[in-house]
């Protein structure tokens, strides 16, 4: 029986084109900056979101760390959403790291941060006060339920920011998704930003990396930061020819587990033991409750669908997150939502 994993899309296999681009990949010293096809991928990552450079990195977590604490000093605040990955999920990595602080403030429900709520957190020029530096935001927000911000509220922030000589980071990890599912260019969304990092490893599907974007001179910055992160990779090429193949082959195809995330749903709210989250889902990615009559919570649930070869995130005592991927298929989505309806009867 095959397994239907829906925990995440950090759970993709590398497609049989990736592992060929792979092995056949010529490769050199990425630290020396003699990796071909790292140089390539860079090159084209740069040109894909509109930057003058991007570096490959091994994680988005050090993408998003490299580029905040490239973009502060010690002392510096990063005026960030409560809900964001950069927050909630990244060990605090700008404060062990890089005495950086954050001024969080609560997201709007689509995952956007008010303009209104990004001025009030601005610092004033005073002795008491950390410097306000960068704004983070997220595009699309996982926690917001793979919601996704249009060209031009990113255009908002990146004017309001810079009118204030602050700078703004994207945590792009499904940027591509922020993009297909608007049907724009992505560099729409980027081009008003100053940074972005975004995931190969999810629904792009390669196994390992992400790219951090932006001018020359701040990714001359983030390739030190790099290496003094222990980041610095030597024969990475194997790895970045994966990269290369989700740029060019697996952007467009987003828009299918899009597709599929809203049919998925649109079954599920079919059972009344199931509480999704209102409207079709804004991405891959859908979040639901367990109904107040049900007996058991999420975890038993999840132990149950594990038995008929369903695997779910559990994301609160009686919540749920089912993404979305290249692996998963229109029968495997019938499949889920039947092993729901045997379970909560
Ligand atoms: C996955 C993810 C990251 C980075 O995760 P890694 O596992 O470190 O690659 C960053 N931000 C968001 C929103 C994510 O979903």
């Amino acid at each position: 029986m095959k397994i239907i994993d829906l925990r995440s899309d950090t759970v993709t296999q590398p497609t049989p084109a990736m592992r060929e681009a792979m092995a056949k990949a010529p490769v050199g010293d990425d630290v020396y900056g003699e990796d071909p096809t790292v140089n390539a991928l860079e090159e084209l990552a740069a040109a894909k979101v509109g930057k003058e450079a991007g570096l490959f990195v091994p994680s988005g977590t050090m993408g998003n760390l490299i580029a905040m604490l490239s973009h502060c000093g010690r002392g510096d605040e990063i005026i960030l959403g409560k809900r964001a990955h950069t927050f909630l999920y990244e060990g605090g990595g700008i404060s062990t790291l890089g005495s950086v602080h954050s001024a969080q403030v609560w997201e709007q429900a689509d995952g956007s941060i008010a303009l209104e709520d990004i001025e009030a957190a601005v610092r004033p020029d005073d002795v008491h006060a950390p410097r306000t530096r960068l704004v983070a935001l997220e595009n699309t927000h996982n926690r917001c339920g793979g919601t996704f911000q249009p060209p031009a509220y990113m255009a908002a922030v990146g004017e309001f920011a810079h009118a204030r000589g602050l700078r703004v980071h994207v945590d792009g990890a499904r940027i591509f998704n922020a993009a297909v599912a608007q049907n724009v260019d992505v560099k729409a969304l980027t081009g008003p930003v100053d940074s972005v990092t975004f995931c190969l490893s999810k629904g792009l599907c390669a196994p390992v990396g992400s790219v951090l974007c932006g001018s020359r001179a701040f990714i001359a910055e983030a390739r030190r930061w790099r290496k003094h992160l222990g980041g610095g990779m030597r024969q990475a090429g194997i790895l970045a020819a994966a990269g290369i193949v989700s740029l060019n082959e697996m952007v467009e195809r987003l828009a299918e587990d899009h597709a599929r995330a809203r049919r998925l749903a649109g079954a599920l709210s079919m059972n009344p033991k199931l509480v999704l989250d209102s409207g079709s889902p804004a991405t891959n990615m859908l979040f639901m409750n367990l109904s107040n009559d049900v007996g058991m919570d999420a975890a038993q649930t999840a132990d149950a669908l594990r038995e008929r070869g369903v695997l779910v995130g559990v994301t609160g005592a009686r919540r749920f997150r089912l993404v979305l991927h290249y692996w998963i298929d229109d029968k495997d989505v019938e499949r889920v939502v039947s092993a729901l309806g045997d379970i909560l009867t």
